[in-house]
C-alpha cells in the first residue's frame, strides 16, 4: 500500500506522450523496453519488514499494476488512480470508501445499467438510499438536492445510450454547494476527449473493459482522484477486499492504453461521417450524436470535450426497422459492450438496457446503439447502407 504511484513526468508531457510512457519506464536489470509482467505473488524482504519499494504480496501492491496505475493518473491529471478487477469493482469501492447507511446517492436517470443495480440491489439493503434525476438539467439537479442532501452525485457524460450532455463544471459547482461529491464515469468520452478532474469533479470511474483496454479482451475498472484523505480509505478497501486486477489484465491494459489518443481520434471522426450519413437517410427518424451542431449539449460537449467521441445511437421510423436492421449489419457485430476496435450494434431495449423497460430509464424501442470501430469509414458506411436496404426491403 505504500507504493509510490506518481509519476515525475506527469507535470510536463503532453497526453499521448503519456499514454505511451507514464508508468511504463524500462525494466532497471535488463533494460527490456517493454516493463516485464510480474507474476509473482510475493515479495522477497530483505531481513523481517525490508520490503523493496514497498512490495509484499500480490494483492497489496504489484508492480504491473502500479505501472498501470501511473499511467492512469497521469493521464486523468489525478495524484491517485486504483486498478480493479472490473469497472463495478472499482465502483463498490468507491461506495463503501464514501457512505455509511441512511446516506444518499443521486444518480442520472439514465446511468449505466449495472451502476443502477449496484446501489438498488447490493447496497440499499445496507441502508443507502439511490434516488435518479435528468442529470443533464441543472435546475432538475439543484431542486432534488434543496429537497433532499446527496453524498454523491454521479453523473456520466456523455451518456448511455442517448449521448446527453451535462455540463461538469456546473455539475460540480452545484454539487459542491449543496455538500455532495462529484463523480464522473469517464468510460465513454475517456481522458483523451475529457478530464473531469480539471473541470473540478472529484473522482474519475472508469470501465476499463471499453476503450481504455480497447481491444475488448480485458475486463477492468479504475478510480482516479487528487483528495489524499480519500485515497488512503480507497487504498485500504483496495487491498482490504482484493477485487484487484491481476498482472495479465493490467498489463493489457496498459498496452491498450498507449494507444488511446489515435484511436479517439479515429474513433471519433468514423462516427462524426456515419452520424452524417445516417441523418440524411429517409427512414431514419433522430441521429444522437454530440458532434451533431443540433444536438441539444453540443455547445457544452464542444466546450468540455476535444472530440466527440465513437458512440452514435439513432432512432428508426419503427422499432421493428430498428431490429431489422440491428439483424442485418455484417462488419458492425450484434453485441453488448463497447468502445474496442472493432464495431458494434446493439438494440438496447433487449439487449444492454432490458432490465430498465418500462421504468423512467427505459431506452425507446426504435433505437440502435452502434459502437463505431477504427476500420475504413468507407466500409462501415456501406454496411450501413446495405443493413438499410436489407431492413427496408
Ligand atoms: C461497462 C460500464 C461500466 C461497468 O464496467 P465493467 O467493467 O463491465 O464492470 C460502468 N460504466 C459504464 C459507462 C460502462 O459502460
Amino acid at each position: 500500500m505504500s507504493v509510490d504511484n506518481s509519476t515525475p513526468d506527469a507535470q510536463t508531457r503532453r497526453f499521448d506522450s503519456l499514454a505511451v510512457h507514464a508508468g511504463q519506464e524500462f525494466d532497471a536489470t535488463t533494460g527490456a523496453v517493454i516493463p516485464p509482467v510480474h507474476f509473482s505473488t510475493t515479495f522477497a524482504q530483505d531481513g523481517i519488514g525490508g520490503l523493496r519499494q514497498g512490495y509484499e504480496y500480490g494483492r497489496s501492491g504489484n508492480p504491473t499494476r502500479t505501472a498501470l496505475q501511473r499511467q492512469l493518473a497521469a493521464l486523468e491529471g489525478g495524484a491517485h488512480a486504483f486498478s480493479f478487477s472490473s469497472g463495478l469493482a472499482a465502483e463498490d469501492a468507491l461506495l463503501r470508501a464514501t457512505l455509511k447507511p441512511g446516506d444518499s446517492v443521486l444518480l442520472g436517470n439514465d446511468v449505466y445499467g449495472g451502476t443502477h443495480r449496484l446501489l438498488a440491489r447490493v447496497l440499499a439493503p445496507w441502508g443507502v438510499e439511490m434516488r435518479t434525476v435528468e442529470m443533464s438539467d441543472p435546475e432538475a439537479v439543484r431542486a432534488s438536492l434543496a429537497e433532499r442532501p446527496a453524498r454523491l452525485v454521479w453523473v456520466e457524460t456523455p451518456s448511455n445510450p442517448l449521448l446527453k450532455i451535462t455540463d461538469i463544471a456546473e455539475l460540480v459547482a452545484i454539487g459542491h454547494e449543496a455538500g455532495a461529491l462529484v463523480v464522473v464515469d469517464n468510460t465513454f468520452a475517456t481522458p483523451a476527449l475529457q478530464r473531469p478532474l480539471t473541470l473540478g469533479a472529484d473522482v474519475v470511474v472508469h470501465s476499463v473493459t471499453k476503450y481504455l483496454g480497447g481491444h475488448s479482451d480485458v475486463v477492468g475498472g479504475a478510480l482516479v482522484l487528487d483528495d489524499d484523505e480519500l485515497a488512503e480509505k480507497i487504498g485500504f478497501l483496495q487491498f482490504a477486499v482484493g477485487a484487484v486486477s491481476g498482472p495479465m489484465d493490467a498489463w493489457l491494459a496498459s498496452r491498450g492504453i498507449k494507444t488511446l489518443g489515435i484511436r479517439m481520434a479515429r474513433h471519433s471522426a468514423n462516427a462524426a461521417a456515419i452520424a452524417a450519413f445516417l441523418r440524411d437517410h429517409s427512414h431514419v427518424a433522430r441521429v444522437y450524436y454530440p458532434g451533431l451542431e443540433d444536438h441539444p449539449g453540443h455547445a457544452i460537449a464542444s466546450r468540455q470535450m476535444s472530440d466527440f467521441g465513437g458512440i452514435v445511437s439513432v432512432a428508426f421510423e419503427s422499432g421493428e426497422l430498428a431490429r431489422r436492421f440491428a439483424e442485418s449489419t455484417t462488419l458492425f457485430q450484434l453485441a453488448e459492450s463497447l468502445g474496442g476496435v472493432e464495431s458494434l450494434v446493439n438494440y438496447p431495449d433487449a439487449m444492454t438496457h432490458a432490465s430498465v423497460r418500462g421504468t423512467d430509464a427505459a431506452v425507446p424501442v426504435e433505437v440502435v446503439r452502434l459502437s463505431v470501430g477504427i476500420e475504413d469509414p468507407a466500409d462501415l458506411i456501406a454496411d450501413i447502407e446495405q443493413s438499410l436496404r436489407l431492413a427496408t426491403r
